[in-house]
């Protein structure tokens, strides 16, 4: 079967295959970590990790990497303002590896709860600063920098194809740019690849380097780190589509500037959340994972009802239509068995590729899912087989086994928490009595490496 995508170099839906015979070569932008991420962060995660599953399910292998931005990425998204990771370390008056490292840790357990697979290689920008003056070395000896008072620019003038990924010229981002006062920058569009830290600051996060004691720019972590983890090539570089305009077009004049042109094949980017405001960390309106006091999966179906290139447009109700749904689902699940020597029903398993490999439907696919569910004509074991095969990608614990912890906690939640606080803060005395409070309701509580669970008994 064909996998189309679409490719936002070129603007249209493009037939995928990779460089290298099976395996394809993925990066994806992770999360700047000064807070937790926000369900509008999670939808882009979403979007990949149903990438990476339909590449699988074609029977690809996956070499994914993603990075750790814990310097470098400043609150004006540009070259102005304070880093992100710095600021909060001065507000919170904490150490700024703390921080990363606590929201780094906070990140994996989100996509964790949304089953989102973890990346094969994670790298944080504090790890691979070496390979980041690297590579602004060899821009430099290609002739594609400036020092100014503040740090080192790379001139995208000298770059003839700058723009092509956003589809705007130089000059047309000229009239567009966002006001940032730097008149030392030869053009607007121009950005730094290494800042200098200033004297009166009291930087944590700081390194020699060729030019000066400072920390790299925002995009070059992301081209150090694809270009020296990929050295044949990149086949999909993902992200939100607010990297297509400065972050991912400067990654792609970085990679061309280092000699590398064509060295990402597709690179595709998911729609925005969004509320009735524009939500951001910064902007302080952001909902968390665990604010929407749902069960995590929830969220996932929810995302899966929207192509990944519109607009997710959020709302409680919304949230909880897709929860009754997926609810709907394993309660149909319940009591059931999967037995592997049952087919799964080949019509609907090629409907269902077949949506997938168009460009990512999931409102199709969920919609392929649904019908064959209420299919007369096959028996519910076949039905339990194909929806195992469907949750390869979907990822929703479509299986009896996965589903029965869902359906045991149903109406439970609260006593969960309560649970799972008490032990977390050693009063065994209580979480002993919950744990006889749920036994006498017919519940077992099963405390795994990934958190406490309720299961039937
Ligand atoms: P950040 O942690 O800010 O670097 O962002 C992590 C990812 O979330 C990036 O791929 C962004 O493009 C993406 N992103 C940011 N805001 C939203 C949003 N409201 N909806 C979807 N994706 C977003
Ligand atoms: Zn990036």
């Amino acid at each position: 079967m064909t996998l189309k995508l679409y490719n936002t170099l070129g603007r249209k839906l493009e037939t995928f295959t990779p460089r290298h015979s099976d395996e394809v070569g993925l990066y994806t932008c992770g999360p700047t970590v000064y807070n937790t991420a926000h369900i509008g962060n999670l939808r882009t995660y979403i979007f990949e990790d149903i990438l990476r599953r339909t590449l699988q399910l074609d029977g690809y292998r996956v070499k994914h990497v993603m990075n750790i931005t814990d310097v470098g990425h400043l609150t004006g998204d540009g070259d102005m303002g304070e880093d992100k990771i710095a600021k909060a370390s001065r507000e919170t008056k904490r150490d700024a590896y703390a921080i990363a490292r606590e929201f780094e840790v906070a990140f994996f357990s989100d996509i964790q709860k949304l089953n989102i697979l973890p990346p094969t290689i994670t790298l944080r920008a504090t790890e691979t600063i070496a390979l980041q003056i690297e590579l602004i070395e060899k821009l430099e000896s290609n002739g594609f920098t400036y020092r100014t008072s503040d740090g080192i620019y790379f001139d995208t003038a000298k770059l003839p194809t700058y723009g092509q990924l956003s589809g705007q010229s130089s000059a047309d981002k000229k009239a567009g740019a966002r006001v940032e006062v730097n008149d030392e920058k030869h053009t607007p569009t121009d950005f730094a690849l290494w800042k200098f830290s200033k004297p009166e600051d009291q930087r944590q996060m700081e390194w020699p380097s060729p030019w000066g004691v400072g920390f790299p720019g925002w995009h070059i972590e992301c081209s150090a780190m694809s270009l020296s983890e990929f050295p044949n090539g990149l086949d999909i570089h993902c992200g939100g589509i607010d990297h297509i305009a400065v972050h991912h077009e400067n990654e792609l004049a970085q990679n061309e500037a280092a000699g590398r042109k064509d060295f990402v094949k597709f690179w595709m980017h998911g729609e925005f959340l969004v509320t009735d405001k524009r939500m951001g960390k910064s902007e302080g309106n952001a909902v968390t994972l665990s604010d929407l006091g749902v069960d995590p999966l929830f969220y996932r179906y929810l995302c899966l009802l929207t192509h990944y290139r519109k607009q997710l447009s959020y709302s409680q109700d919304s949230l909880q239509a897709a929860g009754n749904a997926l609810m709907n689902l394993w309660m149909k699940l319940d009591g059931e068995k999967l037995d592997r020597s049952i087919k799964p029903i080949s019509k609907y398993i090629e409907s269902f590729t077949s949506a997938l490999n168009n460009d990512l439907n999931t409102p199709e696919a969920l919609g392929i899912m649904h019908e064959m569910m209420s299919d007369k004509e096959y028996e519910r074991s076949e039905k339990v087989s194909t929806l195992a095969v469907f949750d390869t990608v979907l990822a929703l614990d479509l299986t009896p086994e996965a589903a029965a912890p869902h359906i045991a906690t149903t109406g439970h939640e609260a006593l969960l928490l309560e649970y799972i606080t008490a032990r977390k803060e050693h009063r065994f005395d209580d979480s002993d009595k919950i744990r006889q409070q749920f036994s006498d309701l017919g519940i077992l509580v099963e405390d795994t490496p990934s958190g406490s669970r309720l299961r039937k008994a």
